[in-house]
């Protein structure tokens, strides 16, 4: 990453990195212990390519983003780096806790009847080598080609840590799986992106890690950030819906949008508790669907889902704070990403009310 490239941004870069050392500092050293096993793991519903499946997916502790460690401190919305080591860590304990993950699901995934998705997130980049070494790529995926009933693979990095070498390497075993490369692309808006996100990254960069993983026959997965900070809700719709658009016709496998959450120690959080930010409603994200995806067959060629973080929480996207509001919307979506059917959004178009909704239309322009 060229370090004269984002430099003009310093206002906001020096306010990121602001947050960014102060929860540095702040946080307590890892046990041994607990570098052996994962931040997280879990099963559950999920869209695969052509059918209803489950998910297994994986978070596993590493040194951290080296965008959000470098000089330019990472994106605005980000707070990963809470679950990082910050030092590097031996590449044993990334071995160790890929293997609690699988030793503790193998049963169930081995027993179910439905297919599965795995995803490895890192909260940076896999193909980082300062994150996670090459033979320990190596060794995940020789434990993930051992299981058949694993039928698509994700990893996520950075566009910078992807090359023609890397993917190669991970094709050669994981041959007989359908495997994506997810990037965080956030908006198809170079401004939005490095200006708002801080994301330091531009589309170009994007185009050329497409055409890499097509040449090796890997998939795309797209993150689309759903209203970044500085937008108010309707620009966001649209932001959101032109995004979709471009990266349908860019052909992209998957897009995965994914609603902005308040994350710790980020600016965003400073944003929010200063009543500068408002994570996005959940009729926005439904108005950019309907938008993105009604009047054509976008969705025969590409898989779009959402699965929200802290959905329904003041935190997270969420109507008024009403239960029922919230929970009608949360199911309509994942009834909506499981089906890949528009009309699960049409039909809760149709059959919801709640109070808020004129609340909502009053304010869409200013909040
Ligand atoms: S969003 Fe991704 S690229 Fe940005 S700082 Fe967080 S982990 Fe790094
Ligand atoms: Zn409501």
């Amino acid at each position: 990453m060229s370090t004269k490239k984002f430099n003009e941004n310093t206002i906001l870069v020096e306010k990121i990195k602001d947050f960014r050392s102060s929860s540095i500092k702040r946080k307590f050293k890892y046990e041994i212990m607990q570098l052996d096993k994962p931040v997280s793991f879990w099963i559950k519903e999920d869209r695969l390519l052509k059918k209803k499946g489950k998910e297994f997916a994986i978070i596993l502790r590493t040194k951290g983003c080296s965008w959000a460690l470098g000089d330019f401190g990472g994106c605005s919305m980000c707070g990963y780096i809470q679950d990082s080591t910050i030092e590097k860590i031996d590449q044993t304990h990334i071995i160790n806790q890929f293997n609690y993950a699988l030793k503790e699901k193998i049963n169930d995934i081995t027993s179910d009847e439905e297919d599965f998705i795995v995803k490895i997130y890192n909260s940076g980049s896999f193909f980082d080598d300062d994150e996670i070494s090459e033979d320990v790529r190596k060794h995940i995926f020789m434990k993930i080609a051992s299981v058949p009933k694993i039928k698509e693979v994700v990893i996520e990095s950075r566009v910078d840590y992807i090359t023609n070498e890397k993917l190669k390497k991970m094709m050669s075993i994981l041959k007989n799986k359908y495997v994506e490369v997810a990037i965080g692309l956030e908006t198809v808006n170079d401004y939005i992106r490095n200006k708002y996100i801080n994301k330091g990254l531009k589309f170009k960069d994007f185009l050329d890690a497409i055409n890499l993983c097509k040449k090796n026959d890997v998939g795309i997965r797209a993150y689309l950030l759903f209203k970044p900070p500085f937008l108010n809700e309707q620009t966001a719709i649209e932001d959101c819906a032109i995004s979709i658009q471009k990266l349908a016709e860019l052909k992209i496998n998957t897009i995965s949008i994914n609603p902005l959450n308040i994350h710790k120690n980020s600016l965003v959080e400073y944003l929010f508790y200063q009543n500068r930010y408002r994570p996005p409603w959940f009729y926005s994200l439904f108005k950019c669907l309907l938008k993105a995806c009604k009047n054509n067959d976008i969705l025969s060629s590409v898989r779009i889902i959402s699965s929200p973080s802290g959905a329904g929480t003041k935190r997270g996207i969420h109507n008024c704070l009403k239960r029922d509001c919230n929970e009608f919307m949360i199911k309509a979506l994942k009834e909506f990403v499981l089906t890949q059917n528009i009309n699960s959004l049409i039909k809760n178009d149709l059959n919801f009310s709640c109070d808020c909704l004129l609340k909502y239309q009053l304010q869409k322009n200013f909040i």
